[in-house]
């Protein structure tokens, strides 16, 4: 090969190794500052249109594109600070192409206009509409970047009389021509975008006060459901939870939406809760887990996230365990010990199918059953035998520790065990090891 050549296939190969990395991976070369979307949903068919702000902060040098979470949504009228811009949707991802090189630190807003029906994720309810964790397919977001919190202002455009929920707080309504009118709601705090939803609709509503903040029930299932009987546990489970946190409601108040089925999903300020679930929960309080599981989650979470899926175990373990601190608390001792049987159990079965892995683990599970035996069964497990062996004053006070001093940041293993470790005074790294890392312990030692 002569020198000319071999000049040439080096460009050739420096231009592909480019242009290769930020083409397909959502997030890729900046964070995201805040998004604000204006939504118009079509209540009946889920269908969605609306504008779209995302004002990003490059954190790399020589960022050309800008890489999004792929979804079924047609996208127009791009532009990044005010000049159009291409964009193209994929299978990876949707991507923006700058029209000038975004540097390290450089702000640069993008906005556009989209159309569609989303693919998963929204679902038509008794008149009404609500969506379910998969928040980029109604908006354009990184559903799998947990560790990129952002502010949202969501304005919502609706027939009149109906009732919404979504992130943070609800500003006045606007009435616009058409018979629409306008509901803002604004984050106050940043949260994963995972965990933005909505929900609209003819929803009957109640609201209570706890010492945990105002709580907001809503019934989406238009059966005339007796809300205040049904969430009757609700206030007190909100007066334990917040005392485990050391703290109130992340956003003061946190409203519940009845759906029906067995919906179980929480969002930044708000859960479904699937009416199947809550009836089973009626007839066996002390078998209780959704209103409790979800709850916990507006502190274990939503406010203090996992910084990458690897320790998604600190969402969910927290979440599995409280609902059985909830139950000893509500119901005695034997309900937290048959809540463990039964996490134990799960556990055994992952086990024989080759899969007893460490809680923070990023490879593949064979399946959701065999994943949640894992980061939540698990991860509940670890969190019990870390609470018998430092006990409960050392235990609460390192709970508290770590959730008020990571409070609206993202977290990981290490983050907690700092926070154990300094609440109990005693070096944990032989139990983490053990437990969340699957480092090898010397068995000679
Ligand atoms: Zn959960």
């Amino acid at each position: 090969m002569n020198r000319f050549l071999m000049l040439s296939a080096l460009l050739a190969a420096a231009t592909a190794a480019d242009a290769q990395p930020t083409a397909g991976e959502p997030g890729r070369g900046f964070e995201v500052e805040r998004y604000a979307v204006a939504l118009r949903p079509d209540l009946a068919t889920t269908a969605v249109s609306g504008v779209e702000t995302i004002v990003v902060r490059g954190t790399s040098d020589a960022v050309t594109r800008l890489a999004f979470s792929p979804n079924a949504l047609h996208i127009s009228e791009a532009t990044v600070d005010g000049a159009p811009v291409a964009s193209q949707s994929g299978d990876d991802a949707i991507v923006f192409v700058l029209p000038h090189v975004l540097r390290k630190g450089d702000e640069a807003e993008l906005r556009f206009r989209f159309a569609g029906t989303p693919a998963r994720g929204v679902t038509a309810v008794a008149n009404g509409i609500y969506s379910s964790y998969f928040a980029c397919d109604w908006m354009v977001c990184l559903q799998d970047s947990p560790g990129d919190k952002a502010d949202l202002t969501l304005d919502l455009f609706l027939p009149a009389g109906v009732e919404s929920v979504a992130v943070g707080r609800a500003g006045p309504k606007v009435a616009l021509p058409g018979d629409l009118v306008r509901h803002r709601w604004r984050s106050r705090q940043p949260y994963s975008p995972y965990l933005y939803a909505f929900a609209a609709g003819p929803f009957a509503r109640r609201s209570v006060e706890s010492v945990a903040g105002e709580l907001v029930y809503l019934d989406g299932t238009g059966t005339g459901a007796d809300l205040t009987a049904l969430f009757a546990q609700a206030p007190a489970i909100a007066g334990f939870l917040a005392d485990k946190a050391g703290m109130p409601f992340p956003d003061r108040r946190y409203a519940q939406l009845l759906v029906p089925g067995s919906e179980a999903q929480e969002a930044a300020s708000f859960s479904l809760i699937g009416n199947t679930e809550l009836d089973a929960e009626r007839d066996d309080p002390s078998s209780a887990w959704i209103v409790a599981h979800e709850m916990a989650h507006q502190w274990w979470g939503n406010l203090v996230t996992c910084a990458t899926w690897r320790d998604f175990w600190l969402n969910e373990g927290m979440a599995t365990f409280m609902v059985a601190a909830w139950e000893e608390h509500g119901s005695g001792e034997a309900a937290y010990r048959q809540e463990l049987d039964i996490a134990r159990r799960k556990v055994a079965r992952a086990r024989e199918l080759g899969y007893d892995k460490p809680l923070a683990w990023a490879g593949k599970y064979p399946s959701l059953g065999v994943r949640r035996a894992i980061q939540y069964s698990k991860g509940a497990l670890f969190l019990a035998d870390l609470r018998q062996s430092l006990g409960d004053a050392a235990f609460w006070n390192g709970v508290r520790t770590y959730t008020r001093r990571h409070a609206g940041e993202t977290v990981t293993s290490k983050d907690f065990q700092n926070a154990m470790e300094e609440a109990s005074g005693r070096d944990l790294s032989l139990m983490f090891a053990e437990w969340v890392y699957g480092a090898p312990v010397a068995s000679d030692e």
